[in-house]
């Protein structure tokens, strides 16, 4: 399975050694039943727990607590090799890593992390992240879901929206309002984050929903009603959480920017293939002129989309702000994904309409990169914000 063209870095020797196997168990496991579990919405279980053994799920958790210890930029390399075989898998893995697993890379305390990063790691347990709910999405602020103070701990009620791993995770970190914000505080002053196991009375959750791509991947309203947890659940400081939930988010977003170059990729693979191959006024497509550009757009802005992926990780890596640089990868990766994915469906004409060429599922998957883990328009501004702050 090529790059669109040729890398401008050379994988290093432990990239090599994660990505090679992967490679060979993606096109040997996965790819063959993709189709399939687009059709059920099947949950991949099994697949998961290959992948975990493999180090898939632990991919930034350090070795010591039973991950692969991994840099950013390696994790996006694994999602991106995913999502060009199964999107569905590729949000699995990317939303489990950077989201439920991030949460507590960045804020969890030495004991939090010696509890919950090994079963995670290795996919013993699934992550889910709640921050979103019926009220509040891009607007996450404003969130409703509280959490108040008992004589153990806390008690959580709201409700949650749109969760991955909804119903088959093992472990939430849910976003919960303790206090209102201060007078002349910003909004998002006084939301926690709690970590509790999937098990804990009260965390309800609801039907999974129906999706027009991402089908195999497992994404549910869940309902708080009194969800008792210990003062141990906290993550971070009581009332500071959004800070790290913004961290969080730029991590996410990388990743969530790899899934659309993943899946563009593919895109372009299938279209280059059957542009060479497929014959249409006495000459393969590929050497019509407009389909020619149109392969060319893709590969250059994918291989575009990929370099700011490879920028922000590189950055976050280098512990230095990729708030900006994070935006830019995903609104970059998801919008030349989603590009690249239509492109395809056109250049197979007819055939890109059918289910059985792929392409379409591919564009159904990638559709979502353009709205998780902030939509286009949010990329927009905080692109605009942090740019003009240069400029004070
Ligand atoms: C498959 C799937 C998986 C998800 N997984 C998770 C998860 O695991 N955990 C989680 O917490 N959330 C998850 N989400 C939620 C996702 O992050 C939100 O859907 C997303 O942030 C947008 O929120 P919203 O859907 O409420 O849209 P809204 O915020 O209502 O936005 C609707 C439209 O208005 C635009 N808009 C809103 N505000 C502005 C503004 N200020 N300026 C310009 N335009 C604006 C938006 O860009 C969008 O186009 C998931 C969603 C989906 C679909």
């Amino acid at each position: 399975m090529p790059q669109t063209v040729t890398a401008w870095f050379e994988l290093t020797a432990d990239q090599r050694s994660l990505v090679g196997p992967l490679r060979e168990f993606l096109k040997a496991e996965v790819a063959p039943g993709a189709v399939q579990r687009d059709e059920t919405g099947e949950f991949p279980a099994s697949i998961v727990q290959e992948l975990g053994a493999m180090g898939v799920f632990g991919l930034q958790v350090p070795e010591e607590l039973g991950g692969a210890g991994l840099d950013t930029a390696t994790s996006a390399l694994v999602i991106e090799e995913i999502a060009a075989v199964d999107g569905s898998l590729a949000l699995t893995v990317a939303s489990h890593n950077s989201l439920c697993v991030g949460h507590l890379l960045v804020a969890a305390d030495a004991a939090q992390r010696r509890e919950w990063l090994p079963p995670l790691a290795t996919a013993e347990r699934l992550g889910a992240w709640a921050l979103t709910e019926p009220g509040a999405g891009s607007d996450a602020a404003a969130l409703a879901t509280k959490a108040t103070r008992t004589s153990e701990g806390y008690a959580i009620t709201g409700s949650k929206q749109f969760i991955t791993q909804g119903t088959v995770g093992g472990v939430y970190v849910v976003m919960a309002r303790t206090a209102e914000a201060a007078p002349g505080a910003a909004r998002s002053d006084g939301i926690s984050a709690f970590v509790l196991p999937g098990e804990t009375p009260g965390l309800m959750r609801g039907k999974p929903e129906k999706k027009l791509g991402l089908r195999s991947s497992d994404t549910t309203p869940l309902v708080f009603d009194g969800v008792r947890v210990g003062g141990g659940a906290l993550l971070g400081r009581e009332g500071a959480a959004f800070a790290d939930v913004a961290r969080v988010l730029s991590g996410g977003r990388i990743g969530i920017g790899a899934m659309g170059i993943g899946l563009g990729r593919a895109a372009l693979e299938k279209a280059g293939r059957y542009a060479l191959e497929r014959r249409q006024f006495g000459q393969a497509l590929a050497k019509h002129q407009a389909v020619a550009f149109k392969l060319a757009e893709m590969a250059t802005e994918l291989e575009a989309a990929r370099l700011l992926v490879m920028k922000a990780a590189a950055l976050r890596d280098a512990g230095r702000d990729h708030t900006l640089a994070a935006a830019m990868a995903k609104l970059k990766g998801s919008v030349a994904g989603v590009n690249a994915c239509d492109a395809a469906i056109q250049v197979l004409g007819g055939y890109g309409y059918l289910r059985d060429y792929e392409v379409e599922r591919y564009w159904r998957d990638a559709r979502l990169t353009r709205i998780g883990e902030g939509t286009d328009e949010i990329q927009h501004l905080i692109i605009a914000r942090e740019y003009l702050r240069q400029l004070e």
